[in-house]
């Protein structure tokens, strides 16, 4: 199996070798073979190269089963032209790539719930919600514009879906509620929108095709409600692009801790493009101090969605369970009375722990 990794900038070197250790671990505990071919993007290519994906970057992630990334960006480089910034990098390997669909689990370790700024009893054991997002259609990528009116000026933007657009994410939905809890829940805004109509429509034409999951509907509005109100309610959850943008960011920070929380950008096919939510937190970079679970939990799911080894997935899942349930916190979820580890600790503890 063979994985195009980015390390990045800032902590993304940092966090990247502990996912080579989860995976070395997997490898020799289920009997899988993985070759690593390590590639430049975001600061660390602008330094090498003038630009922040250089072709020849794109050309190997597009020949191969998956990408690992750690993150990219930092302060030297933010005076550059925008076109020019490592995060121009990020928005053109999705496009480049074709992952027009964006996974983003909010999962709530119970060992954490201190750190979720929702009530104890809301919580209950935790929470475990995905959430996929429509990534290249909707409002984003619609016709926009400007014009001068005798006062002032009007803008506009246009939301726009077509059949073939909704049908392909509403299938990686279906799919990834067929390995989870089987409920999947449709947010639109159809009481107004055509286009939220045609979403709507084309997600029950595709429900045909899945008798064993229950599909239900929702308004964006009661769902932005609904997951503060009530989170355990969902289990998989899958929306258009703007939509799914802010219902994510809600979703995961009912978590509330950045560290802990990974990605899956999914197309057609295997490949998938992986990485943690966070940004490179140069602030944290070098120091042995950054949180690598977000990234390790974004290698089970390049095992789960790319591989197709839930078995390997969740005993990587597991092994950071039993991390925190042993009392082991690197800084940025600490609490009282647990023991303060590294980077490269935690990193160790949870490999030791995969079985
Ligand atoms: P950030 O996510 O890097 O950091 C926000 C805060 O969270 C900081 O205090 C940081 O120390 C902390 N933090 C982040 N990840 C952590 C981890 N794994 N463990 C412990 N603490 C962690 O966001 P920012 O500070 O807004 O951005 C820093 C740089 O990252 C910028 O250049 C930004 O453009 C870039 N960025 C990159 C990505 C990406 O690569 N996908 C995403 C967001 C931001």
């Amino acid at each position: 199996m063979k994985i195009a990794v980015i390390p990045g900038d800032g902590i993304g070197p940092d966090i990247v070798k502990q996912a080579y250790k989860v995976l070395d671990r997997v490898s020799e505990a289920f009997n899988m073979k993985f070759e690593y071919q390590e590639v430049d993007m975001g600061g660390a290519a602008i330094d090498k190269y003038g630009v922040p994906l250089p072709d020849e970057t794109l050309d190997i992630c597009r020949k191969i089963d998956a990408v690992l990334l750690g993150a990219v960006g930092g302060e030297k480089w933010d005076n550059l032209p925008g076109h020019l910034r490592p995060e121009a990098g990020l928005l053109a390997i999705r496009k480049g790539l074709g992952v027009f669909a964006n996974l983003r689990p909010a999962i709530l370790f119970p060992q954490l719930k201190s750190a979720s700024t929702l009530k104890e009893e809301v919580l209950g054991d935790g929470l475990n919600i995905m959430v996929v997002r429509e990534l290249t259609g909707g409002i984003y990528f619609g016709s926009r514009g400007r014009k001068d009116l005798s006062y002032g000026q009007e803008a506009w933007d246009t939301e726009s879906y077509t059949t073939h657009e909704v049908e392909r994410v509403a299938r990686v939905a279906f799919e990834i509620a067929r390995k989870r809890d089987k409920r999947l829940v449709s947010i639109d805004k159809a009481n107004v929108l055509e286009s939220s109509r045609l979403w709507r429509e084309v997600v029950c034409k595709v429900a045909e095709e899945y008798p064993d999951v229950e599909l239900s509907h929702m308004y964006v509005d009661n769902a932005a409600m609904q997951l503060v109100r009530n989170p355990r309610q969902f289990d998989v959850i899958v929306t258009t692009n703007m939509f799914g943008d802010i219902l994510s960011d809600e979703a995961s920070m009912l978590t509330g801790s950045l560290g802990m929380l990974p990605s899956a950008s999914l197309g057609q096919g295997k490949i998938g493009l992986y990485e943690p939510i966070h940004g490179s937190a140069p602030d944290l970079a070098g120091q042995d101090k950054a949180n690598p679970i977000a990234t390790i939990l974004s290698t089970a799911m390049m095992l789960r969605y790319s591989f197709d080894r839930e078995d390997a997935a969740a005993a990587v899942e597991e092994a950071v369970s039993r991390v925190l349930d042993q009392g082991f916190r690197t800084q940025d979820i600490m609490q009282p009375g647990m023991t303060l580890i590294g980077t490269e600790e935690m990193g160790d503890r949870i490999a030791a722990e995969i079985k």
